[in-house]
């Protein structure tokens, strides 16, 4: 713990929260190619202008029982979502690393937040998150002590890797299974969590995509054409391996 366990861990919470707000903009407007800007928030159905005090992190969505207050259509579950899990990043953040990297850890995390959340819907992943992500990495470099060889291993490796398994599945399926996208995001991810992790990082995301893929056809029934989007899985991955530095060294 490296900030007093009282009242005062609801800030970091509250700044997650502001920060998932934000978040939302982001996954809402950059696939669609808007201003990230102008105009403010407004309702998606009835374009009507939401003022400050009914834009409230996860409370306007529950006081207002997930509907816009002027057309009563109903608001995404996204949006409390994302805000709720981003609010959870900044607690976790702080309640676990000194202020320095929980700042890092924070920005980076939510930063695959927005990525995970717009690969999800649209199957892209912009390439302007993937450089806020190197941004927060390059930062890291000059306020923590962090192996600057370590990341660039860590890149270059989870670009063999993970290049390596989209060769070899579109040899065996004949059929492109991960975008380009995936590969320049397996690049920042191996250079936060370094050579061996991020190993560690693709076999686990190939697990739990196959566990959805599997949940996914259960309920839906299987096709064979179902493509997922893999940016969710790398990125929860990495986190997983991140926070409990999984040491592969252990399995062998
Ligand atoms: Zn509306």
């Amino acid at each position: 713990m490296h900030l007093p366990t009282n009242g005062l861990l609801i800030l970091p919470f509250i700044f997650g929260l502001i920060i998932g707000s934000f978040l939302n903009v982001l996954i809402y407007r950059l696939p669609r190619d808007i201003s990230i800007i102008k105009p403010g928030s407004h309702c998606p159905k009835c374009k009507t202008q939401i003022p400050f005090y009914r834009n409230i992190p996860l409370f306007s969505y529950i006081f207002q029982l997930g509907k816009c207050i002027v057309c009563k259509e109903n608001i995404s579950i996204r949006y409390p979502l994302v805000e709720l899990v981003t609010g959870c990043i900044w607690l976790f953040a702080f309640t676990n690393y000194p202020m320095s990297n929980a700042i890092i850890f924070a920005s980076f995390v939510s930063t695959l937040v927005a990525i995970s959340f717009i690969d999800a819907e649209f199957m892209i992943i912009p390439i302007s998150l993937l450089f806020v992500g190197l941004l927060v990495l390059i930062l890291n470099y000059f306020i923590n002590e962090v192996s600057v060889l370590k990341s660039l291993y860590g890149a270059l490796f989870g670009f063999a890797y993970l290049g390596s398994m989209i060769l070899i599945t579109r040899l065996i399926f004949k059929k492109q299974t991960m975008g380009y996208g995936d590969l320049l995001l397996i690049i920042i991810l191996g250079a936060w969590v370094g050579q061996v992790d991020i190993f560690v990082t693709i076999l686990l995301s190939a697990i739990i995509g196959l566990l959805v893929w599997t949940i996914f056809g259960v309920v839906n029934g299987f096709q064979r054409e179902l493509a997922l989007p893999f940016a969710p899985f790398l990125s929860v991955s990495a986190v997983i391996v991140r926070v409990f530095n999984i040491d592969i060294m252990n399995f062998i």
